[in-house]
């Protein structure tokens, strides 16, 4: 059983009793947790280095007020720093998806196999009917996997979305305009394309999803990834964010039993806000992303 960052923190806290400023000697120990505690939570090592220097930065010679005693004062730095990495400092409207262009506003999901962008794709349509009344359309460009194809078409009937049809022995680049010109044709407000992801990050991948996107120009490119891919989740989010001008981010499967690090180490190599995370498998299960909420939940 992991301890939790609270708790590690919570130890060291008390042994820092009395004294009445964070210094650089009484916060090492605390910081030593702290990274013993992110790294445990999956955050990749150069993101935790990271991290731990701007806390130190923050915390040396702040004067504890009131009450606090210095252990309490790290800890609220420790809470405000990991909120702001992972974009509470983006406020709220950080999560909303844009759709301020002529419609159809495209919305490209990129990722990899199993991240759960087909999910996300009829769950964010649903999400974009219900709250904001849009007239969505779903395509998958996904011509390897036939069962892809259909696996959304069921999701997106689910979603109250409307689904184009695709078939394997079509080019992405050539699925996706049919469905923006039918798109345009019936007076859809939002097409959300689907596309194929490997097991793996490789170069084929990469240049069809890089060629697809300068096709069709969409106004949000949402990186998919899975909460629960833990270190791996910054090399996937590396390749993706330098073949693709990337809008944002879905963590998916935050329901799962990680501690949600790979926020941290999304957030920080794409630079991207986390615009929502998958809380289950259900066509409901996608919620706005709480970056405050969510450094609770690394914090534990
Ligand atoms: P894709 O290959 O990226 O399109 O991934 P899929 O959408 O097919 O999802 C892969 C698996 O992850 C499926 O079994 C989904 O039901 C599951 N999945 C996707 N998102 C979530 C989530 O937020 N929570 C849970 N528990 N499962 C999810």
């Amino acid at each position: 059983m992991l301890e939790s960052l609270s708790t590690r923190l919570a130890r060291v806290v008390k042994t820092m009793k009395g004294e009445a400023r964070l210094t650089e000697s009484n916060t090492a120990d605390m910081l030593r947790e702290i990274r013993m505690a992110l790294l445990e939570a999956d955050v990749a090592l150069p993101v935790v280095r990271e991290f731990i220097a701007k806390v130190k930065e923050r915390a040396l010679g702040q004067d504890v007020v009131g009450s606090l005693s210095p252990g309490q004062a790290l800890v609220g730095v420790v809470h405000r720093e990991l909120a702001n990495v992972i974009g509470a400092d983006l406020g709220k409207e950080a999560s909303q998806i844009n759709l301020a262009t002529q419609p159809p506003a495209i919305i490209l999901m990129a990722g990899l196999q199993g991240a759960g962008k087909t999910t996300t794709v009829a769950k964010l349509a649903k999400h974009l009917i219900d709250t904001r009344k849009k007239k969505v359309l779903t395509v998958s460009g996904d011509v390897y996997r036939p069962a892809a194809i259909e696996q959304l078409k069921t999701v997106t009937g689910q979603a109250g979305a409307e689904w184009f049809p695709s078939t394997p022995d079509q080019k992405p680049v050539d699925i996706a305009r049919a469905a923006l010109d039918y798109a345009r044709n019936h007076y859809f407000d939002v097409l959300i394309v689907d596309t194929a992801g490997r097991l793996a990050i490789d170069d084929a991948m990469m240049k069809e999803i890089a060629e697809l996107h300068a096709a069709i120009k969409p106004i949000e490119t949402l990186f998919v990834v899975d909460a629960m891919q833990g270190q791996d989740a910054v090399n996937v989010a590396k390749a993706f964010s330098d073949a693709l001008p990337l809008t944002g981010v879905v963590l998916t499967k935050t329901d799962g039993d990680s501690r949600g690090g790979a926020a941290l180490s999304v957030r920080h190599i794409t630079g991207k806000p986390i615009k929502f995370i998958g809380v289950s498998e259900k066509i409901g299960g996608l919620e706005a992303f709480d970056a405050d909420g969510f450094a609770n939940r690394i914090l534990g």
